[in-house]
């Protein structure tokens, strides 16, 4: 039996900052846990960011309205919805790195 993905992908060490993965339609496909879109957290907003496309980004600033974790969780609900979205359709490969 192969192995699964879930197993494959907690030996993957997320880059700094990273408080998301998701995986993308592409990455499922070739069986790559880091064809991801992740979401990025920074000091005043979560950045959506695919790994793979070089202009798939989208930042979400914290709500202005609110304070602490209501604004952070507000922008990362955000950002995870942008990502989910584009980790659905991304048919994109990474570059082979030989
Ligand atoms: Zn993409």
């Amino acid at each position: 039996m192969p192995a699964t993905a879930q197993t494959t992908q907690t030996a993957v060490t997320w880059p700094e900052g990273v408080i998301a993965r998701y995986l993308t339609d592409a990455g499922k496909a070739i069986g790559d846990p880091t064809v991801t879109v992740d979401l990025i957290e920074k000091d005043d907003s979560v950045l959506a960011r695919c790994t793979v496309c070089p202009d798939s980004e989208a930042d979400f600033s914290f709500d202005p309205m609110c304070t602490g974790a209501r604004a952070t969780g507000w922008a990362t609900k955000q950002a995870a919805t942008w990502a989910q979205a584009h980790a659905e359709v991304c048919r994109a490969l990474p570059r082979p790195t030989a």
